[in-house]
């Protein structure tokens, strides 16, 4: 089978092979963020201005952190017992599966509390962490 996308481990920095780790977030962070952003917008919203909609840049400076996806081999995870949304690095090879993924992590509330974006931005630039590709695709973006 033909992968076209890898599997960095955030420790070792080495590539995960099938069956030997997972892309995860630690659902307790996730929620931690969740509670973090509604009081976030609560308390920015009181001091938006009527009328205005939108946060002002400085207010966006404090926006709070998102729950961070992780990728480890097994052995190298620092948190083996969290509470992990996880998927097997042998279910994330190709383009259209990190499509796929995308498409069905958009169905849970919580994925706009989480880096998912930020893992898709540096998998589309080749960065070499986390999901990144085995050739570096053509942009026409
Ligand atoms: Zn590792």
């Amino acid at each position: 089978m033909t992968h076209e996308l890898l599997a960095i481990c955030d420790a070792c920095k080495k590539p995960v092979a099938d069956g030997k780790g997972s892309l995860w977030v630690d659902m307790s962070e996730v929620d931690q963020a969740t509670v973090n952003r509604r009081a976030w917008e609560q308390l920015e919203g009181q001091r938006l201005a009527p009328g205005i909609h939108g946060y002002s840049a400085e207010s966006l400076m404090t926006y709070p952190e998102s729950a961070r996806w992780h990728v480890h081999h097994v052995a190298c995870d620092p948190a083996p017992n969290a509470n992990a949304y996880a998927i097997e690095v042998h279910r994330c090879r190709t383009w259209a599966d990190l499509v796929l993924w995308t498409a069905h992590l958009m169905g849970k509330a919580w994925l706009s509390d989480t880096d998912w974006e930020d893992l898709l931005e540096a998998a589309g630039q080749s960065t070499g962490t986390r999901i990144t590709p085995v050739v570096r695709p053509t942009l026409n973006h």
